[in-house]
């Protein structure tokens, strides 16, 4: 599907989410919607985690519609999903609970940017010239011993306690949801996932399947068949999108990316422009 953002970029995406092979339900959720891409995976008992992950990206869904959005609109949503989420009824002793993470387009000074939210191990994203970062930073016990230079990232990846999240949606007091400016740059490709991906398939062989399929739909597909080929042993969601050059009967412009080309950034590579929570890009 794609959304035409404005004159000269437009944004196309593609989604696929799996039960996987060992689980019964589905607990993951996705919302892709013109400029507001983000993926939750829903956590507690019965189906609590089901309606929780909903319940997440059913809050946010007015942002890919909005034509204002700041990230002080941004966080008044994941506000409103924390309580919606806290007030789903689950079994006792296991709280409804869920990660977040993607992205929703947000201008500042006429100039587009990725607002990054996370909450919890759901992973964004970007791959940019060929090149991929994770631009959110888990909340999940064993990045707290990576970046305690106790253990290393590929200790962390088998450790025992990899799935414990140190942040969720649902959980209290509230989590702290991330929140970062990343520039709307052409020909980007964004990819937020859950951990279903992540724990199956590693960077190396995700940036080979993203170069490998140019349409964001067979990028997801094939990403999703990698993680069931390598075992499926959690429910597995994909979103990726892509930033390309528009088309001129594109219509229906929605909020940024327009003005791409200020960002002064052309076609080249850009590092994101840090974790500054809370403040603005410029
Ligand atoms: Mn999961």
């Amino acid at each position: 599907m794609s959304t035409a953002t404005g004159t000269s970029t437009y944004l196309v995406w593609g989604a696929a989410t799996h039960r996987g092979l060992r689980r019964t339900l589905n607990e993951d959720s996705f919302l892709a919607d013109r400029s507001a891409f983000f993926v939750a995976d829903g956590m507690g008992g019965h189906d609590a985690g089901e309606v929780a992950s909903a319940t997440a990206v059913e809050s946010l869904r007015a942002l890919a519609r909005g034509a204002a959005v700041d990230v002080d609109v941004v966080r008044a949503r994941l506000d409103e999903a924390q309580a919606r989420v806290r007030a789903i009824e689950s079994a006792p002793g296991r709280g409804a609970g869920t990660t977040l993470s993607g992205v929703v387009v947000v201008e500042h000074d006429d100039v587009p940017y990725w607002l990054v939210v996370n909450v919890g191990d759901s992973r964004t994203y970007q791959l940019s010239g060929g090149t991929l970062q994770q631009l959110s930073v888990d909340h999940s016990e064993v990045q707290e011993l990576v970046e305690a230079g106790l253990i290393t990232a590929a200790a962390a990846a088998a450790h025992p306690r990899r799935h414990v999240v140190t942040r969720a949606l649902g959980s209290w007091p509230p989590p702290e949801p991330d929140c970062w400016y990343v520039p709307v740059v052409m020909n980007d490709r964004i990819l937020v996932c859950s951990d279903g991906l992540t724990g199956e398939v590693d960077d190396a062989r995700i940036v080979e399947l993203l170069l490998e399929h140019p349409a964001p739909q067979a990028a997801a597909d094939a990403l999703v068949g990698a993680a069931l080929e390598s075992g499926g042993r959690d429910n597995i969601t994909v979103v990726v999108v892509d930033v390309a050059r528009g088309q001129d009967d594109d219509a229906g412009a929605v909020t940024a990316p327009r003005n791409h080309e200020r960002s002064g950034a052309g076609d080249d590579t850009l590092p994101r422009t840090g974790r500054r929570t809370e403040e603005g890009p410029g």
